[in-house]
């Protein structure tokens, strides 16, 4: 079945439907709305935005003075220097803008006494270049992704987007390096559907569950980020994944920094206060990196409670009325998932594995750019975690990702509007799912012995274990070797379900493969770079190298292999310091 639209937009998340709302606003010189459709695997508000608990981070200035270059400084510094200066300012600028637009949508946020959006303190968020904590997290209560979501949801109904819901896009189309469509599967019947169009965004989210412990939802597989990568176009910066401080023990599920924001405090075996003695100024409003490192350092020294391998987040001495209030739904999980209150006993947590700062390179204005001297691929665009523009670095602040969501997801959506009205439709490419329909088969028809379950949970125990927080060549080089092993399995995998109705298991199988492609770049990026820098932390090569490795990483598919490149990092305001907090 083919459908014909201007554009098409992959997920629907915050980037997603943010660049909708904008693609839809723009007229054509005939006076027409350009006609976008919106592709998404997940009902639209279920897709991991929903879950964003903390906040969002602009420099509104309503408890304190702020200002937009503290924030700039403070995104620089947060990603190791490694992040793109332009982008960042453009992000730090549009932040204030783009919160104010979603107040006007509806969006209800929490409020100070008088009246204007609350913010409160997150890690690394500093005023006058680093003196000290500001608050910058605007938020509503700990639901601050669900609101915007919900608000960018109903929007996006009332402008008339046409929505294709649980729609799993398998396969980008491009004819002679020009942009044709995308290839879809429809969960509910397993039939196999072609978009025609001029322009496609990705906006499919993050891939984190490659890894074992992780906050990600069950289906952030990096589809997008896996699509492209078999289109022959790079991926950026993917050795640099985010583990977050604290996750509930042995389950990954999130606690929000923002309740360390709101005073909590991280303490391990014998009570002390350790973040004290790793960054004097910040304590534990430290950037994650810092923090994730600072609780495996204490574990593997034998300071985890009762010797084990987890910390406490202890919230006991904070107002009983402010957890309640401000941290409403993690008090909750704690109660589902552990059985405890967290206003009467610490919360058991360990590092979890959360955000990919890698992704598609784009531009600030979402359109993907292919090689070291940014050159665009006309009519495809990214935004959203799945992209990299890069404003985050090496590592990212906490609230900076529904800041880059929102801000932009409005510009790519902006530019997509825009070129598709003064570009011409072409014609679909002989056969457009021909590659699509033969991997399918494949998929459906293996005979082997393997199962897609166990090769995905052998993945991500393998990953959690050799290509987390900390790493050296020896545990790379062994991740590398058990990734041949597990590509070789996949290739034996059989389906249990043989049917085509919602045929889960033949979708996971696609999953799983994205997840193998993106584990084999991230393992190879991260033996590539030889120093430690943001998130990426080689015990082998403890110190940051801005000699040698000051440059993004570019990493193309070559047949098995992985091939690597690099890019210069834009510098304009801040030259890169020794990073003390
Ligand atoms: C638990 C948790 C808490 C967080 N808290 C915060 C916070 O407080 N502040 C902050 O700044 N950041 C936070 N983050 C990070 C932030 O929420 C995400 O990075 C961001 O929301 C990603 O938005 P997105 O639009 O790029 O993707 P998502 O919201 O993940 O949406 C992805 C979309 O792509 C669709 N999709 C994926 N693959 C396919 C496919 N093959 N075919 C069709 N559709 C597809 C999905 O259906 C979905 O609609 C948090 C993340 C987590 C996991």
């Amino acid at each position: 079945m083919t459908h014909t639209f201007d554009a098409v937009i992959v997920g629907a998340g915050g980037a997603g439907l943010m660049a909708a709302l904008q693609a839809t606003r723009g007229q054509s010189p005939a006076g027409t709305v350009p006609k976008v459709a919106v592709l998404s695997k997940l009902y639209p508000t279920r897709s991991h935005t929903g879950t964003a608990q903390g906040g969002i981070g602009a420099a509104l200035g309503n408890s304190e003075e702020d200002r937009w270059e503290w924030h700039m400084f403070d995104t620089v510094k947060g990603g190791d220097y490694l992040g793109d200066q332009d982008a960042i300012e453009i992000m730090c600028r549009e932040a204030v803008d783009t919160v104010y637009e979603l107040e006007h949508m509806g969006l209800p946020f929490s409020r100070t006494p008088d009246g204007k959006i609350a913010q409160r303190p997150f890690g690394g968020h500093t005023r006058e270049f680093g003196k000290a904590a500001v608050r910058r997290a605007c938020y509503a209560a700990d639901r601050t992704g669900h609101m915007i979501l919900q608000t960018l949801y109903q929007q996006c109904i009332k402008q008339g987007v046409t929505f294709f819901d649980e729609f799993h896009v398998v396969d980008l189309l491009l004819d002679g390096g020009a942009v044709r469509g995308v290839a879809a599967v429809e969960i509910a019947t397993g039939d196999l559907h072609t978009f025609a169009a001029k322009a496609v965004l990705f906006a499919t989210g993050g891939c984190g569950r490659m890894f074992k412990i992780t906050s990600n939802a069950l289906t952030l597989t990096g589809d997008g980020m896996g699509v492209v990568y078999r289109r022959g176009i790079p991926l950026q910066d993917m050795e640099f994944f985010q583990f977050h401080p604290t996750g509930i023990y042995k389950m990954g599920i999130l606690i929000t920094e923002g309740a360390r924001g709101e005073g909590g405090i991280l303490r391990n075996n014998s009570g002390e206060r350790f973040m004290e003695r790793y960054a004097p100024n910040l304590k534990d409003l430290a950037p994650r990196d810092m923090v994730s490192r600072a609780m495996h350092t204490e574990i593997r020294q034998g300071r985890g409670i009762g010797g084990k391998d987890y910390l406490h987040l202890d919230l006991t001495h904070l107002d009983p009325q402010v957890i309640h209030d401000k941290l409403p739904d993690i008090t909750d999980f704690v109660e589902t998932y552990l059985g405890i209150d967290p206003v009467k006993a610490p919360i058991p947590v360990q590092p979890t594995a959360h955000y990919a700062m890698g992704g598609i390179p784009t531009n600030a204005d979402g359109e993907v750019v292919i090689d070291e001297r940014r050159t665009p691929l006309p009519g495809l665009y990214a935004a959203g975690e799945c992209a990299c523009v890069s404003v985050h670095g090496g590592n990212r602040l906490g609230t900076n990702s529904l800041v880059d969501i929102i801000v932009f997801g409005r510009r790519s959506g902006k530019a997509l509007g825009e070129y598709v009205k003064r570009s011409a439709p072409a014609g679909l490419p002989a056969d457009p799912e021909g590659q699509t329909r033969e991997r399918l088969k494949r998929l459906r028809e293996g005979r082997g012995p393997e199962r897609v379950s166990s090769i995905r949970e052998a993945l991500q125990a393998e990953m959690t274990d050799k290509a987390s927080v900390f790493r050296t060549a020896g545990e790379l080089q062994k991740m590398l070797e058990v990734l041949t092993g597990l590509k070789a399995r996949y290739e034996k995998a059989a389906l249990q379900d043989r049917g085509s109705r919602f045929n889960m298991e033949l979708l996971e199988a696609f999953e799983l493969g994205c997840l193998l492609d993106l584990a084999q770049v991230t393992v190879t990026c991260a033996l590539n770079r030889q120093e430690s820098r943001g998130a990426h932390c080689r015990e082998d090569f403890p110190k940051r190298d801005d000699a040698n490795w000051f440059k993004h990483t570019l990493a193309w598919k070559r047949g098995d292999r992985v091939e690597i490149g690099y890019k210069p990092v834009v510098v304009t305001r801040f030259q890169p310091q020794e990073r003390k907090y």
